[in-house]
Protein backbone atom coordinates (compact mmCIF):
# COMPACT_ATOMS: atom_id res chain seq x y z
CA UNK A 1 0.00 0.00 0.00
CA UNK A 2 2.73 2.20 1.18
CA UNK A 3 4.45 1.89 -2.61
CA UNK A 4 0.98 2.62 -4.28
CA UNK A 5 0.72 5.89 -2.11
CA UNK A 6 3.98 6.81 -2.57
CA UNK A 7 4.04 6.51 -6.43
CA UNK A 8 0.90 8.37 -6.94
CA UNK A 9 2.03 10.91 -4.97
CA UNK A 10 4.95 11.17 -6.79
CA UNK A 11 3.39 11.57 -9.99
CA UNK A 12 0.73 13.88 -9.22
CA UNK A 13 3.89 15.93 -8.16
CA UNK A 14 5.11 15.56 -11.81
CA UNK A 15 1.71 16.40 -13.31
CA UNK A 16 1.48 19.33 -11.67
CA UNK A 17 4.72 20.89 -12.44
CA UNK A 18 3.72 20.01 -16.03
CA UNK A 19 0.83 22.02 -15.92
CA UNK A 20 2.10 24.86 -14.35
CA UNK A 21 4.99 24.76 -17.59
CA UNK A 22 2.04 24.10 -19.84
CA UNK A 23 0.38 26.90 -18.75
CA UNK A 24 3.41 29.48 -19.11
CA UNK A 25 4.27 27.89 -22.48
CA UNK A 26 7.80 26.51 -21.17
CA UNK A 27 7.00 22.90 -21.68
CA UNK A 28 9.41 21.14 -23.57
CA UNK A 29 8.83 18.55 -26.16
CA UNK A 30 11.52 15.84 -27.60
CA UNK A 31 10.73 15.72 -31.06
CA UNK A 32 12.00 13.10 -33.23
CA UNK A 33 14.10 14.45 -35.92
CA UNK A 34 15.83 12.14 -38.43
CA UNK A 35 18.95 13.31 -39.96
CA UNK A 36 18.93 12.55 -43.68
CA UNK A 37 22.40 14.85 -44.88
CA UNK A 38 24.67 16.96 -43.51
CA UNK A 39 21.90 20.44 -43.56
CA UNK A 40 18.38 18.23 -44.13
CA UNK A 41 16.49 16.79 -41.54
CA UNK A 42 12.53 14.94 -41.90
CA UNK A 43 10.36 15.83 -38.50
CA UNK A 44 6.57 15.65 -38.29
CA UNK A 45 6.79 14.22 -41.65
CA UNK A 46 8.38 17.01 -43.30
CA UNK A 47 11.32 18.19 -45.12
CA UNK A 48 13.56 20.82 -43.15
CA UNK A 49 16.74 22.99 -44.09
CA UNK A 50 18.25 22.41 -40.28
CA UNK A 51 19.65 26.29 -39.08
CA UNK A 52 19.11 24.93 -35.63
CA UNK A 53 22.33 22.26 -35.64
CA UNK A 54 26.11 22.90 -33.95
CA UNK A 55 27.33 20.68 -36.12
CA UNK A 56 29.05 24.03 -37.83
CA UNK A 57 31.79 22.13 -40.10
CA UNK A 58 28.91 19.07 -41.57
CA UNK A 59 30.97 16.63 -40.08
CA UNK A 60 27.99 14.63 -38.54
CA UNK A 61 27.90 12.95 -42.30
CA UNK A 62 31.74 13.40 -43.52
CA UNK A 63 32.84 9.92 -44.97
CA UNK A 64 36.14 10.00 -43.47
CA UNK A 65 34.59 10.82 -40.00
CA UNK A 66 31.90 7.63 -40.73
CA UNK A 67 35.23 5.73 -42.07
CA UNK A 68 36.97 6.52 -39.00
CA UNK A 69 34.59 5.73 -36.16
CA UNK A 70 33.59 2.16 -37.69
CA UNK A 71 37.42 0.76 -38.57
CA UNK A 72 37.76 2.04 -34.26
CA UNK A 73 34.76 -0.01 -33.49
CA UNK A 74 36.16 -3.04 -35.50
CA UNK A 75 39.69 -2.32 -34.31
CA UNK A 76 38.42 -1.55 -30.25
CA UNK A 77 34.89 -2.32 -29.73
CA UNK A 78 31.77 -0.31 -29.27
CA UNK A 79 32.21 1.08 -25.93
CA UNK A 80 35.28 1.32 -23.62
CA UNK A 81 34.06 -1.32 -21.01
CA UNK A 82 35.26 1.02 -17.81
CA UNK A 83 36.70 4.05 -16.55
CA UNK A 84 39.48 5.92 -17.72
CA UNK A 85 41.75 5.36 -14.81
CA UNK A 86 40.81 1.27 -15.05
CA UNK A 87 40.80 -0.39 -18.22
CA UNK A 88 38.95 2.33 -20.40
CA UNK A 89 42.13 4.32 -22.11
CA UNK A 90 42.22 2.25 -24.91
CA UNK A 91 45.40 3.11 -27.39
CA UNK A 92 43.43 6.13 -29.23
CA UNK A 93 43.07 8.72 -26.31
CA UNK A 94 46.46 9.42 -25.86
CA UNK A 95 46.64 10.32 -29.72
CA UNK A 96 43.79 12.69 -29.10
CA UNK A 97 45.04 14.31 -26.50
CA UNK A 98 48.15 14.83 -27.94
CA UNK A 99 46.18 16.67 -30.79
CA UNK A 100 43.94 18.68 -28.57
CA UNK A 101 46.87 19.92 -26.71
CA UNK A 102 48.74 20.71 -29.95
CA UNK A 103 45.63 22.47 -31.86
CA UNK A 104 45.35 24.87 -28.26
CA UNK A 105 48.78 25.39 -27.64
CA UNK A 106 48.98 23.52 -24.24
CA UNK A 107 51.05 21.16 -23.06
CA UNK A 108 48.46 18.38 -22.17
CA UNK A 109 44.88 17.82 -22.61
CA UNK A 110 42.59 15.05 -21.00
CA UNK A 111 39.42 13.92 -22.67
CA UNK A 112 35.88 13.86 -20.81
CA UNK A 113 33.14 11.51 -21.29
CA UNK A 114 30.71 14.99 -22.54
CA UNK A 115 31.46 18.99 -22.40
CA UNK A 116 28.82 18.86 -19.55
CA UNK A 117 30.74 16.23 -17.71
CA UNK A 118 33.77 18.57 -18.17
CA UNK A 119 32.95 21.79 -16.51
CA UNK A 120 30.93 19.81 -13.65
CA UNK A 121 33.93 18.29 -12.44
CA UNK A 122 36.80 20.57 -13.44
CA UNK A 123 35.72 23.40 -11.60
CA UNK A 124 34.86 21.75 -8.45
CA UNK A 125 38.60 19.76 -8.76
CA UNK A 126 40.02 23.09 -8.90
CA UNK A 127 38.09 25.02 -6.22
CA UNK A 128 36.92 24.83 -2.53
CA UNK A 129 34.91 26.41 0.16
CA UNK A 130 37.48 29.15 0.73
CA UNK A 131 37.94 30.47 -2.88
CA UNK A 132 35.77 32.71 -5.27
CA UNK A 133 34.97 31.93 -8.53
CA UNK A 134 33.63 34.37 -11.39
CA UNK A 135 31.10 33.42 -13.69
CA UNK A 136 29.36 35.75 -16.54
CA UNK A 137 25.90 35.91 -16.34
CA UNK A 138 25.41 34.51 -19.82
CA UNK A 139 27.96 31.68 -19.30
CA UNK A 140 26.25 27.87 -19.93
CA UNK A 141 24.19 26.08 -17.27
CA UNK A 142 26.80 23.47 -16.78
CA UNK A 143 29.35 26.16 -15.52
CA UNK A 144 26.87 27.37 -12.97
CA UNK A 145 26.45 23.84 -11.81
CA UNK A 146 30.29 22.97 -11.68
CA UNK A 147 30.45 26.47 -9.52
CA UNK A 148 27.63 25.31 -6.96
CA UNK A 149 29.26 22.23 -6.39
CA UNK A 150 32.85 23.61 -5.25
CA UNK A 151 31.29 25.29 -2.03
CA UNK A 152 32.80 28.18 -2.81
CA UNK A 153 32.11 31.60 -2.93
CA UNK A 154 30.04 32.36 -6.22
CA UNK A 155 29.78 36.08 -7.98
CA UNK A 156 28.49 36.71 -10.96
CA UNK A 157 29.40 39.17 -13.58
CA UNK A 158 27.36 40.89 -15.84
CA UNK A 159 27.93 39.64 -19.53
CA UNK A 160 31.23 40.87 -20.90
CA UNK A 161 31.48 44.18 -18.56
CA UNK A 162 35.03 44.21 -17.79
CA UNK A 163 34.30 47.04 -15.30
CA UNK A 164 32.34 44.97 -12.90
CA UNK A 165 34.66 42.09 -13.22
CA UNK A 166 37.30 44.41 -12.05
CA UNK A 167 35.37 45.63 -9.34
CA UNK A 168 34.27 42.52 -7.90
CA UNK A 169 37.75 41.21 -8.15
CA UNK A 170 38.88 44.49 -6.26
CA UNK A 171 36.23 44.44 -3.63
CA UNK A 172 36.15 40.44 -2.92
CA UNK A 173 39.69 39.38 -4.32
CA UNK A 174 41.62 39.38 -1.11
CA UNK A 175 39.33 37.51 1.30
CA UNK A 176 39.58 34.11 -0.94
CA UNK A 177 42.79 31.94 -1.15
CA UNK A 178 42.16 31.21 -4.77
CA UNK A 179 40.05 32.74 -7.47
CA UNK A 180 38.96 31.80 -11.04
CA UNK A 181 37.19 33.62 -13.49
CA UNK A 182 34.95 31.37 -15.92
CA UNK A 183 33.21 32.50 -19.22
CA UNK A 184 32.18 31.32 -22.58
CA UNK A 185 34.83 31.87 -25.21
CA UNK A 186 31.76 32.15 -27.99
CA UNK A 187 28.68 32.22 -26.05
CA UNK A 188 25.63 29.97 -27.31
CA UNK A 189 22.77 31.86 -27.24
CA UNK A 190 24.08 35.02 -28.12
CA UNK A 191 26.63 34.20 -30.10
CA UNK A 192 29.01 36.99 -29.53
CA UNK A 193 32.50 36.60 -28.06
CA UNK A 194 34.39 37.13 -25.27
CA UNK A 195 37.07 39.96 -24.64
CA UNK A 196 39.39 37.32 -23.53
CA UNK A 197 42.77 39.77 -24.11
CA UNK A 198 41.47 42.15 -21.49
CA UNK A 199 40.11 39.34 -19.44
CA UNK A 200 43.35 38.07 -19.29
CA UNK A 201 45.31 40.77 -18.35
CA UNK A 202 42.67 41.38 -15.69
CA UNK A 203 42.66 37.90 -14.44
CA UNK A 204 46.99 38.03 -14.18
CA UNK A 205 46.77 41.47 -12.38
CA UNK A 206 44.77 39.74 -9.50
CA UNK A 207 46.65 36.31 -9.10
CA UNK A 208 43.06 34.82 -10.92
CA UNK A 209 43.31 31.81 -12.99
CA UNK A 210 41.02 32.05 -15.91
CA UNK A 211 38.93 29.29 -17.43
CA UNK A 212 37.18 29.32 -21.02
CA UNK A 213 34.43 27.19 -22.29
CA UNK A 214 35.43 26.92 -25.80
CA UNK A 215 32.59 24.51 -26.65
CA UNK A 216 31.57 27.07 -29.66
CA UNK A 217 35.20 27.90 -30.60
CA UNK A 218 36.68 25.29 -31.55
CA UNK A 219 36.79 24.39 -35.54
CA UNK A 220 35.49 27.68 -36.58
CA UNK A 221 37.34 30.65 -34.74
CA UNK A 222 40.74 31.77 -34.80
CA UNK A 223 41.14 29.06 -37.79
CA UNK A 224 39.77 26.61 -35.90
CA UNK A 225 41.81 26.84 -33.25
CA UNK A 226 39.36 28.58 -31.13
CA UNK A 227 38.65 31.78 -29.26
CA UNK A 228 42.37 31.90 -28.02
CA UNK A 229 43.28 32.46 -31.30
CA UNK A 230 42.10 35.96 -32.33
CA UNK A 231 43.32 38.31 -34.57
CA UNK A 232 46.30 35.98 -35.12
CA UNK A 233 46.98 36.34 -31.70
CA UNK A 234 47.34 33.54 -29.47
CA UNK A 235 46.09 34.46 -25.68
CA UNK A 236 47.03 33.38 -22.71
CA UNK A 237 44.40 31.07 -20.94
CA UNK A 238 45.17 29.11 -19.17
CA UNK A 239 42.46 26.29 -18.46
CA UNK A 240 40.39 25.77 -21.82
CA UNK A 241 37.38 23.47 -22.10
CA UNK A 242 35.51 22.59 -24.73
CA UNK A 243 33.32 19.97 -26.26
CA UNK A 244 34.32 17.10 -28.95
CA UNK A 245 29.97 17.17 -30.04
CA UNK A 246 29.34 20.61 -32.03
CA UNK A 247 32.03 21.46 -34.40
CA UNK A 248 33.99 18.52 -33.94
CA UNK A 249 30.86 16.31 -35.06
CA UNK A 250 30.86 13.76 -32.32
CA UNK A 251 30.59 13.41 -29.06
CA UNK A 252 32.76 13.55 -25.54
CA UNK A 253 34.59 16.84 -23.79
CA UNK A 254 38.09 18.12 -22.79
CA UNK A 255 40.19 20.25 -21.28
CA UNK A 256 43.75 21.30 -22.49
CA UNK A 257 46.10 22.75 -19.68
CA UNK A 258 49.48 22.76 -18.33
CA UNK A 259 51.10 19.17 -17.37
CA UNK A 260 50.22 19.45 -13.54
CA UNK A 261 46.70 20.76 -14.09
CA UNK A 262 45.90 17.52 -16.20
CA UNK A 263 47.31 15.35 -13.94
CA UNK A 264 45.59 16.33 -11.29
CA UNK A 265 42.45 16.63 -13.35
CA UNK A 266 43.49 13.00 -14.14
CA UNK A 267 43.63 12.23 -10.53
CA UNK A 268 40.88 14.19 -8.80
CA UNK A 269 38.59 14.96 -10.76
CA UNK A 270 34.70 12.82 -10.17
CA UNK A 271 33.41 13.50 -13.19
CA UNK A 272 36.61 12.05 -14.76
CA UNK A 273 37.40 9.35 -12.47
CA UNK A 274 33.84 7.75 -11.71
CA UNK A 275 32.18 7.46 -15.43
CA UNK A 276 33.08 5.40 -18.59
CA UNK A 277 36.09 6.30 -21.09
CA UNK A 278 34.30 7.53 -24.16
CA UNK A 279 33.49 4.63 -26.68
CA UNK A 280 36.68 4.56 -29.37
CA UNK A 281 34.31 5.43 -32.32
CA UNK A 282 34.08 9.03 -30.60
CA UNK A 283 37.66 8.88 -29.99
CA UNK A 284 38.33 8.48 -33.73
CA UNK A 285 36.04 10.75 -35.15
CA UNK A 286 36.99 13.27 -32.90
CA UNK A 287 40.91 13.01 -34.62
CA UNK A 288 39.78 12.36 -37.67
CA UNK A 289 37.89 15.52 -37.40
CA UNK A 290 40.84 17.56 -36.19
CA UNK A 291 42.84 16.46 -39.56
CA UNK A 292 40.24 17.87 -41.22
CA UNK A 293 40.39 21.38 -39.57
CA UNK A 294 43.97 21.67 -39.43
CA UNK A 295 44.79 20.46 -43.36
CA UNK A 296 41.89 22.70 -44.73
CA UNK A 297 41.38 26.41 -42.79
CA UNK A 298 39.40 27.56 -45.56
CA UNK A 299 36.58 24.89 -44.15
CA UNK A 300 37.13 26.59 -40.41
CA UNK A 301 36.24 29.68 -41.67
CA UNK A 302 33.11 29.02 -43.45
CA UNK A 303 30.67 29.09 -41.31
CA UNK A 304 31.31 32.51 -39.71
CA UNK A 305 31.34 33.85 -43.47
CA UNK A 306 27.74 32.88 -44.31
CA UNK A 307 26.30 33.61 -40.72
CA UNK A 308 28.25 37.51 -41.62
CA UNK A 309 26.54 37.03 -45.24
CA UNK A 310 23.35 36.44 -43.44
CA UNK A 311 23.34 39.16 -40.93
CA UNK A 312 24.57 41.57 -43.59
CA UNK A 313 20.71 41.05 -45.89
CA UNK A 314 19.04 41.48 -42.63
CA UNK A 315 21.24 44.33 -41.59
CA UNK A 316 22.31 42.77 -38.18
CA UNK A 317 24.91 43.80 -36.12
CA UNK A 318 27.40 41.38 -38.07
CA UNK A 319 28.28 37.71 -36.69
CA UNK A 320 31.14 37.19 -34.59
CA UNK A 321 30.40 33.39 -35.18
CA UNK A 322 28.26 30.85 -36.57
CA UNK A 323 25.48 31.58 -33.79
CA UNK A 324 22.69 34.85 -34.51
CA UNK A 325 20.47 35.61 -32.65
CA UNK A 326 16.98 37.05 -33.49
CA UNK A 327 15.74 38.35 -30.12
CA UNK A 328 11.77 38.44 -30.54
CA UNK A 329 11.69 39.01 -26.60
CA UNK A 330 7.81 37.27 -26.34
CA UNK A 331 8.01 33.80 -25.71
CA UNK A 332 4.78 33.67 -27.64
CA UNK A 333 5.55 35.66 -30.62
CA UNK A 334 8.69 33.24 -30.94
CA UNK A 335 6.70 29.92 -30.86
CA UNK A 336 4.90 31.35 -33.43
CA UNK A 337 7.76 32.44 -35.76
CA UNK A 338 9.61 29.10 -35.21
CA UNK A 339 6.15 27.52 -36.55
CA UNK A 340 5.61 29.97 -39.55
CA UNK A 341 9.83 29.29 -40.58
CA UNK A 342 8.78 25.41 -40.09
CA UNK A 343 5.90 25.76 -42.27
CA UNK A 344 8.30 27.44 -45.02
CA UNK A 345 10.71 24.51 -44.95
CA UNK A 346 13.49 25.60 -42.10
CA UNK A 347 14.07 23.96 -38.88
CA UNK A 348 14.66 26.96 -36.27
CA UNK A 349 14.42 25.98 -32.81
CA UNK A 350 12.89 28.93 -30.82
CA UNK A 351 14.88 29.32 -27.34
CA UNK A 352 12.94 30.65 -24.43
CA UNK A 353 13.69 30.48 -21.00
CA UNK A 354 15.19 29.60 -18.67
CA UNK A 355 17.79 28.86 -20.96
CA UNK A 356 17.88 32.90 -21.91
CA UNK A 357 16.85 35.69 -19.53
CA UNK A 358 12.86 36.53 -18.87
CA UNK A 359 11.89 38.40 -21.97
CA UNK A 360 14.71 37.13 -24.54
CA UNK A 361 12.85 34.42 -26.22
CA UNK A 362 14.77 34.10 -29.61
CA UNK A 363 15.31 32.52 -32.69
CA UNK A 364 18.74 30.67 -32.24
CA UNK A 365 20.52 30.75 -36.28
CA UNK A 366 23.14 28.46 -36.88
CA UNK A 367 25.11 27.92 -39.89
CA UNK A 368 27.22 25.44 -41.65
CA UNK A 369 29.85 24.95 -43.63
CA UNK A 370 27.62 22.40 -45.46
CA UNK A 371 24.64 24.91 -45.90
CA UNK A 372 24.63 26.71 -49.49
CA UNK A 373 24.47 30.41 -50.06
CA UNK A 374 20.77 30.39 -51.87
CA UNK A 375 19.68 28.44 -48.73
CA UNK A 376 20.91 31.08 -46.52
CA UNK A 377 19.45 33.84 -48.85
CA UNK A 378 16.31 32.67 -48.91
CA UNK A 379 16.04 32.52 -44.88
CA UNK A 380 16.79 35.78 -44.71
CA UNK A 381 14.42 36.79 -47.66
CA UNK A 382 11.67 34.47 -45.46
CA UNK A 383 12.79 36.10 -41.69
CA UNK A 384 12.89 40.00 -43.90
CA UNK A 385 9.50 39.53 -45.59
CA UNK A 386 7.49 37.69 -42.73
CA UNK A 387 9.33 38.24 -39.28
CA UNK A 388 10.96 41.46 -39.10
CA UNK A 389 8.10 42.93 -40.61
CA UNK A 390 5.73 41.51 -37.97
CA UNK A 391 7.68 43.14 -35.42
CA UNK A 392 7.62 46.74 -36.56
CA UNK A 393 3.66 46.27 -36.67
C1 LIG B 1 27.01 22.41 -25.43
C2 LIG B 1 27.76 23.14 -24.43
C3 LIG B 1 28.34 22.48 -23.35
C4 LIG B 1 28.11 21.02 -23.07
O1 LIG B 1 28.82 20.20 -23.96
P1 LIG B 1 28.27 18.73 -24.27
O2 LIG B 1 29.46 18.05 -24.87
O3 LIG B 1 27.13 18.87 -25.20
O4 LIG B 1 27.86 18.14 -22.96
C5 LIG B 1 29.13 23.22 -22.49
N1 LIG B 1 29.30 24.55 -22.66
C6 LIG B 1 28.74 25.21 -23.68
C7 LIG B 1 28.98 26.67 -23.83
C8 LIG B 1 27.94 24.54 -24.59
O5 LIG B 1 27.35 25.20 -25.58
Amino acid sequence: MDIIYATTSLNTFAQRKLSELEKKNLRRHVTVTKPLNAVEVIRDNKRLINFSSNDYLGFNHHPALKKAAIEATERYGVGSGASRLVTGTHPLFNELEGRLAKIKGTDDAVVFGSGFLTNSGLIPALMGPEDLILVDELAHACIYLGARLTGGTQQIFRHNDLSHLRELLKTHRRKYRHTIIVTDGVFSMDGDLAPIAKIADIADSFDSWLMTDDAHGIGVIGEGRGSSFQNGRHLNVPLQMGTLSKAIGGYGGYLCSSKPVIDLIRTRCRTFIYSTGLPPASVATAIAALDLIESNPLLAARPLELAKRFTRRLNLPVAQSPIVPLILGDTNKTLRAGNLLEEMGFLVIPIRPPTVPEGTARLRITFSAAHQETQVDKLAEIIRGRLLEDSAQ
